[in-house]
């Protein structure tokens, strides 16, 4: 496989295969040849099985992944790409939100833990985030390039106000870092905002205990529905729980009742739903 970093190379492949972009597959391919090498190398994929990048375009960063690691295994929905990736990879061509990729682990690296790495289609980025993250997989860490604003909300605290609900998920199952950020003209289209890449280094265990998960989500999810009222009312509006049991449950741990979701921290959301379940 070849290094694609400079975009005369870049444009050359593209143009032998009669290339266009896709806006509505997110494709907005790297050009910069600083950034890969530092995400393969930021990525943890030398430490592990290998890596799964979602997404490798012409494989740019694929490239960079393949230097630091024992194997890459790639899955990319553009059929158009297979030729150009055809050369030296193991392309599995289908949608990372259908895909099982359970099985990918199991079949291509005999289960064991794997990194994943990808410059994510902006589209579906929280929902490829979030399928990675409840389908529990054998992975150490998630390292992706995504826009600013969202890595600001994905990487957001607990009791901050960039945070929601999707924030507050992802400190469930991982604990996030912004790595570094990337400028617009670094991607060909040029998108019209800023990138980051970030990270999501996956917990062995949950920071705290909760009783029932999936309530946990839906009262996370509730409470962020309404942002502009108090936690309380969002909650009880959204569950169609009575605002009683709710103001109850609040109290009951010492959490003040006219508290919004943006306030709350993980241990305090876990309290309420542990009460609320009893
Ligand atoms: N990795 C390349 C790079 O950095 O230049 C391309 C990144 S581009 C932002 C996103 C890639 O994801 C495109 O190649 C696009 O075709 C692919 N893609 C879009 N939706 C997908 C999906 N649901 N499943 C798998 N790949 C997808």
């Amino acid at each position: 496989m070849q290094r694609l970093s400079d975009i005369s190379t870049i444009r050359a492949v593209m143009e032998k295969n009669g290339f266009s972009f896709s806006k509505a597959l997110g494709q907005n391919f790297l050009i910069n040849p600083s950034v890969c090498p530092r995400m393969a190398e930021m990525s943890g994929a030398a430490d592990c099985a290998g890596a799964i990048e979602v997404g490798p375009g012409i494989g740019v960063l694929t490239y960079e992944l393949s230097q630091v690691s024992k194997k890459v295994v790639t899955i990319e929905l553009d059929k158009r790409l297979l030729p150009v990736l055809d050369e030296t990879l193991k392309v599995i061509n289908d949608d990372v939100m259908k895909i099982d990729l359970h099985r990918v682990i199991e079949e291509e690296f005999n289960g064991e833990e794997v990194a994943v790495c990808a410059n994510l289609p902006y589209y579906i980025t929280s929902p490829v985030i979030m399928k990675l993250l409840e389908d529990r997989l054998p992975i150490t860490s998630i390292t992706v390039m995504v826009q600013k604003e969202a890595a600001e909300r994905l990487c957001a605290q607990p009791g901050t106000r960039e945070c929601g609900a999707v924030s507050a998920a992802v400190q469930y199952y991982a604990e996030p870092e912004i790595l570094f950020e990337v400028s617009r003209g670094s991607f060909m289209p040029a998108p019209n905002v800023d990138s980051a890449v970030i990270q999501l280094r996956i917990r062995k265990e949950p920071p705290v205990d909760v009783h029932d998960e999936a309530l946990f989500f839906r009262v996370i999810r509730a409470a962020f529905a309404q942002r502009r009222k108090t936690a309380v009312n969002s909650i009880s509006n959204t569950l169609h729980m009575s605002k009683q049991q709710v103001t109850d449950a609040f109290e009951q741990v010492g959490v003040r009742a006219n508290s919004r979701a943006e306030a709350l921290t993980l241990p305090e959301f876990a309290a309420i739903v542990n009460q609320l379940a009893e």
